[in-house]
């Protein structure tokens, strides 16, 4: 016999097959609502796989909100080195700060309220809202829209089937267990409904999708042609110093990795390093080829040059220190990509 709903199957199949994840209660447990939030933040274009260690160590670090935002705010960007997205992590600091400042530590529990946070989209306040609270309400990531556009056969191509989608999970979202519901659609996503090879022979919720039925499941959602991002080029400097340091600079605190460490860099972004450095060492070696990485809105190739002086007085926000330290230093993705170039090629 058919069970009644969607959501029924669904979290039938959830109270069996949940993931274990560090930031989830255990069964019948209250969530910890900094857990969510720190968790949620952290997922924002991350995969599980790369949260979940980081995301223990930032526990461990700093156990409570209140921790958080009373932390150096470089310690923060050093410990999110790697995570990509650092305007995320200058938010959390905002939204941690905010929370002990102005809630006396304590998350607020409405959709509505956890959205005045700095950093908290309607995403992540649905989610904490549902999963923390146990509020009525319905978080769309990437894995339950998915879901949603197949079980319920939406053609329209992403981003124009947002509002459509949101709806239809609305729709299904059992009030009284709106965060198990709000997991279990994106335990689904991760493990069943795939994005390629969705597994609709072990789905517990097959017999109510009309994707599956129309046999179309794996080409949706659509997705509108994604334009190409523009191409920018820039040049980093690896300075070494006799004594085998390397000189390296603090970002201004806003923009693009604002206050993260970096090799000194021109030329692609606001945040011009002075143009003095070029003219500390007499020879310059590129590396080949040019380092890539791609950001949210552009592509960067970035050409890393290799110079060595005896000794020098670092120029205006820069600062000399050991090569074998810079594992610790937190250089974001990209510089640890110009610095490898950089050891490797030198
Ligand atoms: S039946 Fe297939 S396409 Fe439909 S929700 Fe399940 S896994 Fe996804």
């Amino acid at each position: 016999m058919m069970t009644e709903s969607p959501a029924k199957a669904l979290l039938d199949w959830y109270d069996v097959s949940r993931r274990d994840l560090p930031w989830r209660a255990h069964p019948g447990a209250a969530a910890n609502p900094y857990h969510v939030w720190l968790s949620e933040v952290m997922l924002q274009q991350t995969t599980v796989a790369a949260v979940a260690p980081r995301f223990q160590r930032f526990l461990d670090r700093w156990p409570t909100v209140s921790d958080l935002a009373a932390a150096p705010d470089e310690d923060v960007m050093a410990e999110w080195a790697g995570l990509g997205y650092y305007a995320r992590a200058r938010n959390l600091l905002k939204c941690a700060r905010v929370v002990a400042a102005d809630h006396s530590g304590q998350f607020p529990s409405t959709e509505t309220e956890l959205a005045t946070l700095p950093g908290i989209g309607g995403y992540t306040a649905a989610a904490v809202a549902a999963i923390a609270f146990g509020q009525n309400a319905t978080p769309v990531d990437g894995n339950i829209e998915r879901v949603t556009a197949r079980l319920f056969h939406i053609n329209t191509p992403l981003p124009a089937a947002k509002p459509e989608i949101k709806a239809r999970a609305v729709s299904i979202t059992p009030p009284d267990r709106a965060g198990d519901f709000a997991q279990a659609m994106m335990d689904l996503g991760a493990t069943i409904c795939l994005p390629r090879q969705p597994r609709c022979l072990a789905c517990p919720i097959q017999a109510f999708c009309q994707a599956h039925k129309a046999g179309i499941a794996a080409d949706l959602p659509k997705k509108a042609p994604k334009k190409i991002k523009p191409l920018r080029q820039g040049r980093a400097y690896w300075l070494e110093r006799a004594d085998g340091q390397v000189l390296l600079r603090r970002r201004k605190p806003k923009g693009l990795l604002g206050a993260m460490v970096e090799l000194p860099s021109f030329g692609w972004s606001d945040d011009e390093a002075p143009a003095s450095i070029a003219k500390l060492a007499t020879e310059w070696i590129a590396v080949t080829p040019p380092v890539t990485h791609v950001f949210t809105h552009f592509r960067l190739e970035l050409s890393v040059f290799c110079g060595r002086i005896h000794d020098a007085a670092p120029p205006e926000d820069c600062f000399w220190r050991p090569v074998d330290q810079l594992g610790d230093i937190g250089l974001p993705s990209v510089m640890q990509k110009a610095a490898k170039a950089a050891i490797m090629g030198d």
